[in-house]
């Protein structure tokens, strides 16, 4: 018989979280914990954060919900301030991850079916690439642990090697509406795109008539120390899905597009009933008034040099167990030579540290990008401590 009435798709753990403040998490018991995963990148103001918290208030005693067939003067505002800060012309709002990307996947085909050219509706996705869950997002990532099970999936995906350029310019074909690609992959282990890839696929899409989409669900808001990530590599896409942070707790996502590839998306063709309402609305604004505010994004840079630094140093005294550090700004992943769900539980349960695992045995770290360097300075001493009494299962 099932534990609890949750489908468990979960593992059953025992932090049971019950109230968060700023970096920090309490669980049921009271027990207190760093919290370095941040929701998995999603709570980038930390917990309970005052503007946040009380644009959410006050927004849910005025107006929580109406229909977008009704207008929505707070959509267009959230809207217009995105576009004003991005390469985009125009946004669809979304309640998750998954969504932004479903509009991104659709709004490239749109717009080649608008062109004339409907049989250009195969996008270009990497291996170890992650969309999301949906029916849509599963086709677009090439991993069985994710599809199996779930056939038939939705035709219209071509895989390539993640940062192998000549495979990806391979696959084009008549068929090819563009790629579908994370700057930084996350859930595949914080693998970063070389600039050669990621200006190489641009420069396709630009010779080929394609649409370039841009996953920025994980690696966008701030998180590397740009409001975009895709903003490192001097580069813009057409059409990126974004989500996590632009909420900071709240269910939010985007799908943003430049004017001529969101040209397909005309009237009828898309919709949500709760994307983009009154109170996700109030939310976003009140992140983006933290995180535009003049300095967050040197923060954030300043933050997560220090964090690497530290992680590096470290590194030699405990080689046995940690590799390297890759990543941007506070999208780190520390490479274990050992399983690391098994390094993320130990660090969980045995010193009250909340990372996140990943492909390649990453221990994730992807904190609120509001921290200082005192947390900073008690995780890398959470990790050491651990990394001193912690012995490897024999497979792993
Ligand atoms: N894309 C990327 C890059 C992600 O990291 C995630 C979530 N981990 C998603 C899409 C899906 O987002 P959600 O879980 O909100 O649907």
């Amino acid at each position: 018989m099932a534990i609890t009435a949750l489908m468990p798709v979960y593992p059953r753990c025992e932090v049971r979280p019950v109230r968060g403040e700023g970096v920090y998490l309490y669980g049921e018991d009271g027990t207190k914990y760093l919290d370095m995963a941040a929701g998995i990148a999603v709570n980038c103001l930390g917990h309970a954060h005052p503007v946040l918290t009380k644009a959410i208030a006050e927004q849910a005693a005025t107006l929580m919900h109406v229909s977008n067939v009704y207008g929505s003067p707070q959509g267009e505002h959230l809207a217009q301030r995105l576009v004003d800060h991005s390469f985009a012309d125009t946004v669809f709002f979304t309640n998750s991850g998954a969504e932004a990307v479903e509009c991104a996947i659709k709004t490239a085909r749109r717009y080649h079916f608008a062109n004339g050219h409907a049989e250009r509706h195969n996008l270009i996705t990497f291996s170890n690439a992650f969309h999301g869950r949906t029916m849509g997002a599963i086709s677009a990532t090439n991993q069985a642990k994710m599809r199996d099970g779930f056939e038939p999936l939705l035709p219209g995906f071509k895989y390539a090697e993640f940062n192998d350029l000549a495979g990806a310019l391979a696959l084009i074909d008549d068929n090819t509406a563009g790629f579908l690609v994370e700057p930084i992959q996350g859930e595949g282990g914080i693998r970063v795109a070389t600039p050669e890839f990621l200006q190489g696929l641009r420069k396709a899409c630009d010779e080929h008539g394609l649409m370039l989409v841009l996953d920025e669900v994980q690696a966008g808001y701030g998180r590397t120390g740009k409001f975009f990530a895709h903003e490192l590599y001097g580069i813009t896409p057409d059409i990126m899905a974004a989500a996590k942070g632009i909420g900071g707790g709240f269910p939010l996502g985007a799908c943003l597009a430049t004017e001529e590839a969101a040209k397909g998306m005309v009237f009828g063709t898309h919709g949500s009933t709760y994307g983009g309402n009154p109170l996700a609305m109030a939310a976003g604004e009140a992140v983006l008034d933290v995180i535009l505010d003049d300095g967050f994004f040197e923060h954030v840079t300043k933050m997560g040099e220090r964090l690497r630094g530290a992680l590096e140093q470290m590194i030699p005294n405990h080689d046995h167990l940690f590799e390297e550090v890759r990543g941007r700004g506070l999208m780190l992943g520390l490479k274990l030579k050992v399983d690391s769900r098994r390094f993320v539980a130990f660090l969980r349960d045995e010193h009250q540290l909340l990372t996140v695992a990943a492909g390649e045995n990453i221990v994730r770290l992807l904190p609120p990008l509001v921290i200082d360097e005192s947390h900073i300075a008690e995780c890398v001493e959470k990790l050491s401590a651990a990394a001193r009494v912690y012995v490897a299962a024999s497979d792993d």
